[in-house]
């Protein structure tokens, strides 16, 4: 069996009076969630983060099964891998925003109005180096940036130059502690700003852009520097091939830190204009077999299917429950393309909630669905790969464990079979738990799977222990 993991970025929501006080998945018209909400088991999962709120790269770690204390990692060496670049072990990855500072840098704006191209700009400020540390720079979406220090004695200890504020002399970098790396990092690090500003300041494209009226991209406001990790892939936590499709750069840095293929779709913005149409094609192939996509290997397609959505959250950011409500409804339009897919179990959730009404990231509960149809269903009687074994309602429950079914290049496929007394027998199948109409906040409270903690999804996915 294998999976497709579709996550609506920011998906969870509260009641807003304008929808009737109803969410935007509430109130959205979504016959196609709902059927897989009503065939399949639904319930809630409380996102387990760090920190006053759950983070997306937070939320989405602890939903793959990774414990944060032990495979957290700075926002910046996602970051910085999403955008394509190549992080050594010994680097300090950074994230940045191009931004406008007055002479007395005071920040302006702290995204240069928005700038789209800044490739010019980056070809300016490529190859310094300082006190023997390289700097090495990549465009990411519009204003921003990823950087990289490769050099010795480099550490991720230093202090943000970014408050997320404006109107403040833009912060310089601190060491976080006292080691002779942390205050060199800082060190060379506050010169390449002040160097880099020299530069912007006088390039010609910043020129333009004044005579223009528009803002100079003239500094760089830096944070979340961080170092590589050596972390547990997936395939090797899992026992699953997987790939990852999206448009956002932070979510390819996750699944590349996973050690996830990324699959390219043309496209695939992590913006409103998406083409949801291509990347659903292209989840629905990575699964296949015979694959499109790793070929080279085994032929075998694999086994689990990363779909991240963004734009979801952008509309919660924005407070437009509206934007979100439609863009929910495009989604669910889409969804027909993956009902016939056999032997293949589908989840939709979130990775936090980001209410319209609040605009921030919020710890609320998501709603899950999971669902599945088992390669023997045909035709009109579609019945759900989860039900409760007949005996077990009341004290006697079976437990469900993966056994691995057979190899397929090298790796090891999983069955579900229901382990009772005298043996192994397959799950049964059945659809008794219809129970939930709707795919939303409040109906999923109904569901069978109840409230579950993010870092145990994965686990009672692989285990069918719901
Ligand atoms: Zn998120």
């Amino acid at each position: 069996m294998k999976i497709l993991f579709i996550i609506l970025d920011g998906l969870g929501d509260r009641p807003i009076k304008e929808l009737g006080d109803k969410t935007p998945l509430e109130a959205a018209k979504t016959p196609n969630f709902d059927f897989l909400a009503s065939q399949g088991i639904c319930g809630l999962i409380e996102p387990v983060y760090q920190g006053k709120f759950p983070t997306s790269k937070d939320a989405h770690l602890s939903l793959f099964g990774y414990d944060l204390k032990k495979w957290g990692m700075a926002r910046g060496v996602f970051e910085v891998l999403g955008i394509g670049m190549e992080l050594g072990k010994e680097d300090i990855a950074l994230r940045g925003n191009f931004s406008t500072v007055d002479s007395n840098f005071k920040i302006v704006d702290r995204r240069a109005g928005r700038i789209s191209d800044t490739k010019p700009l980056i070809k300016a400020l490529q190859k310094i180096t300082i006190e023997g540390v390289k700097f090495l720079l990549a465009p990411a979406v519009s204003h921003r940036l990823g950087i990289i220090l490769r050099g010795r004695n480099l550490s991720d200890k230093i202090s943000d130059g970014d408050f997320h504020k404006a109107n403040i002399r833009a912060p310089k970098i601190r060491p976080l502690e006292k080691s002779p790396e942390a205050r060199f990092t800082a060190r060379v690090l506050n010169k390449f700003l002040l160097n880099s500003h020299q530069i912007l300041k006088n390039h010609p494209l910043n020129k333009k852009r004044i005579k223009k009226g528009q803002l100079a991209a003239n500094y760089i406001l830096v944070r979340e520097a961080g170092k590589l990790k050596k972390l547990q892939s997936f395939e090797k936590k899992w026992r699953m091939k997987a790939c990852c499709i999206a448009g956002g750069v932070l979510y390819k840095g996750i699944a590349k830190v996973l050690g996830m293929d990324l699959i390219k779709v043309k496209g695939a913005t992590g913006k409103a204009n998406t083409d949801l149409e291509a990347k659903f094609k292209a989840a629905k192939n990575s699964l296949k077999r015979p694959a499109p996509y790793r070929n080279e290997v085994s032929g075998a397609g694999y086994d689990f299917c990363y779909l991240h959505i963004k734009a979801t959250d952008n509309f919660s950011h924005d407070g437009d429950f509206l934007g979100k409500k439609k863009f929910i409804e495009k989604i669910d339009r889409n969804l027909p393309i993956f009902l016939d897919l056999k032997d293949v179990l589908i989840t939709i959730t979130g990775d936090h909630s980001t209410p319209c009404g609040v605009k921030e990231h919020t710890a609320d509960p998501l709603p899950v669905l999971v669902f599945g149809l088992p390669s023997g269903a045909r035709g009109k009687k579609r019945r759900s790969f989860f039900a409760l074994p007949s005996g077990a309602r009341g004290k006697k429950r079976r437990s469900f464990f993966a056994l691995p079914s057979d190899s397929e290049g090298g790796r090891r496929k999983f069955t579900f079979f229901a382990l009772e007394k005298d043996g192994v027998h397959p799950p049964q199948f059945s659809s008794k738990f219809g129970r939930v109409k709707k795919f939303s906040e409040k109906e999923c409270q109904k569901g069978k799977i109840g409230k579950i903690k993010s870092t145990d999804f994965m686990r009672r996915i692989l285990t069918c222990n719901f």
